[in-house]
């Protein structure tokens, strides 16, 4: 075979194993993190007196709620890993440019250029407010105070 030249040929085999490295501990980490959770969770000590009820539900359902972020976090990190096996890591998934090294070093799971995460901030912004103003018939200003 000769040279055949990588999709994502802007990064070079080093940074990519360096960024495969952070994805990988960054998994292992939430995995970790997430077992350990759970193992609280699943304690019996842990049952609070009946005053406690209602602040202890709270942070139950904060708990699961970070639960689900890190296992979100977790398929997004495997997303990732799957891209770069497929030579797409590196790649803005909107426009197809080429996501610097710096912008990946910083967040390795990134897919899209910062112009492309922009727009895309923007409109689920503006998407957000559109569905709020119509299912309220009001604005979405005054469904803030509500
Ligand atoms: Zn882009």
């Amino acid at each position: 075979m000769g040279t055949v030249q990588r999709r994502n040929a802007h990064l070079n085999d080093k940074q990519l194993k360096n960024l495969r490295d952070i994805l990988l501990s960054q998994k292992e980490d939430i995995l970790n993190k997430i077992s350990d959770q759970t193992q609280y969770a699943l304690d019996p000590n842990e049952q609070k007196e009946q005053v406690d009820a209602a602040n202890n539900n709270r942070e139950k359902e904060q708990e699961a709620r970070l639960l689900s972020r890190q296992g979100f976090l977790v398929k997004k990190i495997s997303k990732t890993l799957l891209d770069m096996d497929n030579e797409e890591y590196g790649l803005c998934k909107e426009c197809d440019c080429e996501i610097p090294y710096e912008r990946l070093l910083a967040r390795p799971v990134a897919d899209m250029c910062i112009t492309c995460k922009e727009d895309s901030e923007l409109s689920e912004r503006s998407k957000l407010y559109k569905k709020v103003s119509k299912s309220l018939g009001k604005t979405a200003q005054e469904y803030g105070r509500a």
